[in-house]
């Protein structure tokens, strides 16, 4: 059975709006960090599919590093506890930091991770999120590049899982009946 048609899904986000938007944040990028070489980091699992979209459409000098750090279970919830479970495998010492996250919600892993980087003593450490659920915003994280703004509700797709399901949609969906498969 398809999975990208599955009725369970109800498509919020189309994979042509997110290339469109994501095609202006890479010129965006390209501007702001030319001659700057930054180096972007993505945050594991859920961000690899916008770091790869994103690094390709900013037509510039750039590396590109991964961290994972603990946020969602197979549960809807978020435990407010971080911790770092695989770090950078280089120094930043005077880089120019653009951290790429798929979604802020409450802001509580990222406003942790932003001020681990800061503190590791980058020249500028800046923020790239694909979809901000401001609503449920209980630290604030400034976000410099943002693709969309979005409601309360659970989403998958384009990176983001639901029990390790759903992160090779094209598009963004929330899941209708989260007890149907
Ligand atoms: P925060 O610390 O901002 O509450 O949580 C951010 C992380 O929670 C995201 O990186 C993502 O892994 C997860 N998350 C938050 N909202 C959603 C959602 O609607 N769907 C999915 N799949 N993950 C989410």
């Amino acid at each position: 059975m398809s999975e990208f048609t599955n009725p369970n899904l109800e498509v919020s986000i189309s994979a042509e709006e997110i290339q469109k938007r994501i095609a202006e944040l890479g010129a965006d990028i390209a501007r702001d960090y030319a001659g700057k070489n930054p180096l972007m980091i993505g945050v594991l699992k859920g961000a690899c599919t916008f770091l790869s979209d994103l690094m390709r459409a900013a037509d510039i000098q750039l590396g590109v590093e991964f961290m994972a750090i603990s946020s969602y279970g197979a549960e809807m919830r978020t435990s407010g506890e971080v911790r770092i479970l695989k770090d950078l495998d280089v120094a930043i010492e005077g880089r120019h930091i653009l951290v790429v996250e798929d979604i802020v919600d409450t802001g509580l892993t990222l406003s942790y991770l932003l001020a681990n980087l800061k503190s590791r003593g980058a020249a500028s450490v800046k923020l790239a999120a694909l979809l901000d659920k401001h609503e449920r915003r209980e630290k604030d994280v400034p976000i410099d590049y943002l693709g969309f703004k979005i409601p309360d509700k659970f989403v998958v797709g384009y990176g983001l899982d639901f029990a390790e399901r759903y992160r090779n949609l094209p598009y963004i969906a929330v899941v209708k009946d989260p007890n149907m498969t």
